[in-house]
């Protein structure tokens, strides 16, 4: 007997248009059309579930964030909106306290927003807790704040010149201060690494969460072999209750190969390695952003080239050795010229080779893009956390940056994504930028509001073009053949989701069964 269930009494949008009804079998969508094609499709007992006029839409895809950086998210010291650099100290003192052992660990700070008006150093830590490593990163990722203690344990001094592609921060006198730039986190990486091991039971909580926000899908960047391997102990306990693909780091690639982790006799189930991350440059927070000219708010600088043309060349071709996507982060427009260099050749099939982030977008480099097409992971939610944009960068570039409705319009590929715990995980919070183009005060990175999306395109950014970026067809779309994965609305209208007073998912559903 099949397992059929159908929907009825409501609207679905399917990722392109809307129906009336929905039915599914075996964990598929076998019709999504009239109630009257559902009911003459519909096997001898099938279970109905009544909409009551509420809206059913395909499970939310996030086509790029950190599962393994959530879970150090949930468990380390948490400095999101700290305020001054004597706040940061007492929420470290107070987790040192309830953590009395090891590294200390966490993120979230941002120094534009401590009243002390300068960036925090090595010194303000040495205070709080002398006698364990502590590593702490910034909001956005890019840049951390260490101790004496773990720049010890980094074998980090006066005469440790910078590595390639990063910056070891120093003070007046040419002693490091504490701050570690881009690729010098590679450094502090096996301190936080040690400091909590990401396994099954501490990405369960993670996923869950993931799953009542009515995510279905996700693909998890710079993935590792701990995560993974967590991954798919939870799936094969049954615990997993959303698809899974990842993007390996590049310096990690021939453990996981090592390990068989990328065997192909995995690529069926929920959790698949299909591509392979590095970094063109970093953050517009950090001002490590690549750009073609420098920045506005600090003329010394354009940015910082994380890797040279020929170790981006040689990503696309390991990747590509293995039958794997490379995702190029590169934000700003100087480092996606560079990624482009990089695929300018490439003509793999799927999954699409990516360019993450992909911020500033002007006419050259647009057109560009025109030709080599890459798929671009985009996040709506900087919008509003990226709203002091326009001081780095000048009213001329800032138009161009997110500029999400002209990409559309030239027929490109744009996935939705979070970048979390870099932004909010909340998928909701990105789709409602893509429409609004501003945080709930009006402030926003770029307000021009002819690059706002109507609701069923921001919705498709996190559903049709997720599955899309992901190779992946079957996911983020209710057509016929389809997975499965459906989120049921507390409403009858897209255009409600933009009211921030109403939860917008009352269900959700993976592969036919509900998860949430
Ligand atoms: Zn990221």
């Amino acid at each position: 007997m099949v397992d059929a269930r159908r929907w009825i009494g409501g609207r679905i949008f399917t990722g392109s248009g809307y129906a009336e009804a929905l039915l599914i079998e075996d964990g598929h969508v076998v019709v999504a059309g009239t109630e009257e094609e559902v009911r003459r499709a519909s096997p001898t007992g099938v279970e109905t579930n009544q909409l009551a006029g509420r809206l059913v839409i395909p499970g939310l895809v996030d086509s790029h964030l950190h599962l393994s950086e959530l879970v150090r998210q949930r468990e380390g010291v948490a400095l999101e909106r700290a305020r001054s650099i004597a706040e940061a100290g007492e929420r470290i003192a107070d987790w040192a306290v309830r953590n009395p052992h090891g590294p200390i660990f966490g993120r979230g700070w941002n120094q534009d927003e401590l009243v002390d008006g300068r960036w925090p150093n090595r010194r303000d830590l040495d205070r709080s807790a002398p006698d364990r490593p502590i590593v702490l990163y910034r909001i956005c990722g890019h840049v951390a704040w260490a101790n004496s203690s773990a720049l010890a344990l980094m074998g980090i001094g006066r005469e440790t010149p910078d590595p390639p592609g990063g910056a070891i921060g120093r003070d007046s006198r040419g002693e490091p201060n504490g701050l570690l730039y881009e690729s010098a986190l590679s450094l502090a990486e096996p301190i936080v690494q040690n400091a909590l091991v990401v396994d099954a039971s501490r990405l369960e909580p993670t996923v869950q969460s993931a799953v009542q926000m009515g995510l279905t899908s996700v693909a998890s960047m710079r993935a590792d072999l701990p995560e993974i391997e967590g991954l798919r102990t939870l799936a094969r306990a049954g615990r997993l209750p959303l698809q899974v693909r990842l993007y390996v780091g590049i310096r990690c690639l021939d453990a996981v190969e090592r390990a068989g982790a990328i065997d192909v006799s995995l690529s069926s189930g929920p959790v698949r390695v299909i591509g392979v991350k590095a970094f063109a440059d970093g953050s517009f927070g950090g001002r490590t952003a690549l750009l073609d000219s420098p920045y506005l708010d600090a003329p010394e600088t354009s940015g910082i080239a994380v890797a040279s043309p020929a170790q981006l060349a040689e990503v696309v071709t390991r990747a590509r050795s293995r039958g794997l996507a490379p995702g190029i982060h590169a934000i700003g427009n100087r480092a996606i010229d560079r990624a482009l260099d990089a695929l300018e050749t490439d003509r793999s099939p799927p999954p699409p080779a990516r360019i993450e982030h992909a911020s500033l977008t002007p006419p050259t480099t647009m057109d560009r893009i025109d030709r080599i097409r890459p798929a671009l992971i985009v996040q709506p939610g900087f919008l509003a956390s990226d709203y002091w944009l326009e001081d780095r960068l000048g009213p001329e570039r800032v138009r161009w940056a997110y500029a999400f409705r002209t990409l559309l319009e030239k027929g490109h590929l744009l996935a939705g994504s979070s970048d979390a715990p870099f932004d909010s995980f909340d998928p909701w919070v990105g789709i409602r930028c893509a429409v609004r183009r501003t945080d709930d005060a009006g402030r926003s990175a770029n307000p021009i509001r002819f690059e706002g999306l109507d609701p069923e395109r921001a919705v498709a950014l996190y559903t049709v073009n997720g599955g899309r970026a992901l190779g992946d067809e079957s996911i983020g779309s209710l057509r016929a053949g389809a997975r499965a994965d459906l989120v049921v609305l507390n409403g009858g209208r897209l255009e409600q989701i933009l009211d921030r007073s109403v939860t917008p998912v009352a269900e959700t559903w993976s592969g036919g069964a509900r998860v949430a």
